[in-house]
């Protein structure tokens, strides 16, 4: 394992979240609108989003059908726009403004699962999180960290075997592989760094 967490590191050296974001619950909403949609078009839409919200307050009293048009291109942006406007009611109403500090309080907003939790736990309070995305579990199966597509139940594998200051930078590096190397579809075995240590590729 620490092989594996050394490799990566070289390979991509310090990385943080990819989603642009300057208050915490604007990372929330873009955590929503990051399901199913590339975090580069996350971005393009959430500059134009939180230019026309700028505020907690502005998002929890907005028109829903209006929040919807905007971030039509991302996708499901029905129940999107429902949570993302749902989720801001309850920060405002139950939680003071201020995004809790527990996976079990997170996940109790609209739209928020632990995904989304564990990435607000590791950008907002510095806390090990474990971000298990489909790059995270697509590799950690491949590599024989685990043998399960259930993100709850990878999230429990690795973070039983990541030492906790790596578990952060581990998953968002996960996810820089993924989208260059190991690829859902065409993956770049010939040029990969991890291939002594992937089971996938030996069983090919
Ligand atoms: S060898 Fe291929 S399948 Fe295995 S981790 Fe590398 S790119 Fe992915």
């Amino acid at each position: 394992m620490l092989e594996i967490i050394e490799i990566l590191k070289e390979k991509y050296g310090k990385i943080s979240c990819e989603l642009i974001h300057s208050e915490d619950y604007e990372l929330m909403i873009a955590a929503r609108l990051s399901a199913r949609c590339k975090d580069d078009r996350v971005n393009v839409i959430t500059k134009r989003l939180f230019r026309r919200y700028p505020t907690l307050h502005s998002f929890a009293s907005a028109d829903f059908s209006e929040v919807e048009e905007i971030i039509r291109p991302c996708g499901l942006s029905n129940t999107k726009a429902r949570d993302i406007v749902a989720a801001c009611q309850m920060l405002e109403v139950k939680f003071g403004g201020k995004l809790p500090s527990s996976i079990e309080r997170l996940i109790e907003l609209p739209g928020v699962g632990r995904k989304t939790a564990n990435l607000i736990l590791a950008e907002v309070f510095h806390e090990p999180a474990v971000i298990c995305d489909v790059h995270c579990i697509r590799i950690s199966n491949k590599l024989g960290l685990c043998r399960t597509k259930d993100p709850s139940k990878v999230e429990r594998v690795l973070r039983a075997v990541l030492p906790p200051q790596e578990s952060t930078g581990f998953c968002h590096r996960l996810v820089r592989f993924g989208k260059d190397v190991c690829r859902a579809r065409n993956p770049k075995c010939g040029s990969c760094e991890l291939v002594a240590h992937c089971d996938w590729v030996r069983m090919e």
